[in-house]
């Protein structure tokens, strides 16, 4: 449930209905917009008289908010959230550039691809230390050691780092992860997302493999509901029939999340396609269709890649990408 409070009417007449609210078992999400002032309650609703409420001097209009997610909800905050992944924004119009190996490999691996997405315009570094493999057999990322490389390359180029946690135990470790992310495969566990709720720090939610967008706002309420509002949404191609394909990229989630929800989303074209001469164009495609900004997987020697070569750029080719995403930039602000 919403309520549209009165232009006009002053901070304290807003504290006692917040307070009063809260007194009712709700809890209070207060928006303030250039024009409009907006309380979202969540909790049962279904005890507040509404036209009690509406009848109040302060109040414009009420109206519950049919969709299960709440505090996600566009309603409930209607300006786009700006999300600050330490000192860079992402969301309204700040766009960003994420890039970095699928996995941290070694100190000079890491180092190197550091500096050169950063000389292209990268605004933040990632790297998986711990890696959600299909097969127990393959290379499950140099964990703890590598965060440590990641922290180094951050030391080095002064790049907030992105990492992906699989296990709330890992927690402790991720303290000076600047950019928490929640794989695909991990979208949905609850337990994780519950934590990841608990703390203040931003959070890079990926789409599961075959999860809708509702369930995808509703993972994200999860983690707002523990009051961590921080959350950027990443878009990551889902399963279908499709085989050519690692997965098929979902473009229409932009505008639609864009629509339903005040989160910024960008996308992973890289994890999307599966195949890296296809990066380029869906990141085209996906910073036209309006992303907050793309995540690009990038390695210093492809083929020898020990995770997700098929799909890295060269840090040449992410050059190409960057200036070409660039140009996009500037026709769609138009
Ligand atoms: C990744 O970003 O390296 C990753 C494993 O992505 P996803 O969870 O989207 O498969
Ligand atoms: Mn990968």
């Amino acid at each position: 449930m919403i309520a549209i409070i009165r232009q006009g009417v002053n901070e304290k007449q807003i504290d006692s209905l917040i307070t009063w609210l809260e007194s009712q078992n709700l809890s209070v999400h207060l928006s303030k917009g250039e024009f409009t002032t907006i309380l979202g309650l969540v909790g049962d609703t279904s005890k507040i008289d509404i036209e009690l409420l509406e009848n109040l001097e302060i109040v414009e209009k009420v109206k519950r908010i049919s969709e299960p997610f709440k505090s996600a909800n566009r309603k409930f905050h209607p300006n786009d959230s700006i999300i600050d992944v330490s000192g860079v924004k992402i969301g309204g119009d700040n766009f960003a550039l994420i890039a970095g190996p699928c996995s941290v490999e070694s100190e000079a691996q890491i180092i190197d691809i550091a500096k050169r997405v950063k000389a292209s315009g990268a605004s933040l570094l990632r790297g998986g230390a711990f890696k959600p493999r299909t097969s127990p057999y393959d290379f499950q990322g140099l964990q703890a050691d590598g965060l440590e490389l990641l922290k180094l390359a951050k030391r080095e180029t002064g790049m907030p780092i992105v990492s992906e946690i699989m296990n709330t135990n890992h927690l402790e470790l991720f303290e000076d992860v600047d950019l928490i992310q929640v794989g695909a495969r991990n979208m949905q566990n609850f337990e994780l997302l519950k934590e990841l709720g608990k703390i203040n720090k931003p959070i890079l939610l990926k789409r599961g493999l075959a999860n809708t967008m509702k369930e995808w706002l509703m993972s994200a309420e999860y983690i707002m509901a523990g009051g961590n509002e921080n959350i950027i949404l990443c878009e990551r191609g889902i399963r279908t029939f499709e085989t050519y394909t690692r997965n098929t990229l979902d473009l229409s989630a932009v505008p639609m999340l864009k629509e339903l929800s005040h989160l910024p989303i960008i996308v992973d074209p890289s994890h999307a396609s599966g195949i890296s001469r296809l990066v380029k164009p869906m990141a085209l495609a996906s910073t036209a269709c309006g992303a907050h900004g793309l995540m690009i997987e990038v390695h210093n020697d492809p083929k020898n890649a020990l995770c997700d070569g098929a799909q890295s750029l060269t840090p040449a080719e992410f050059d190409d990408v960057a200036k070409s995403v660039e140009k996009i930039r500037e026709v769609t602000a138009l």
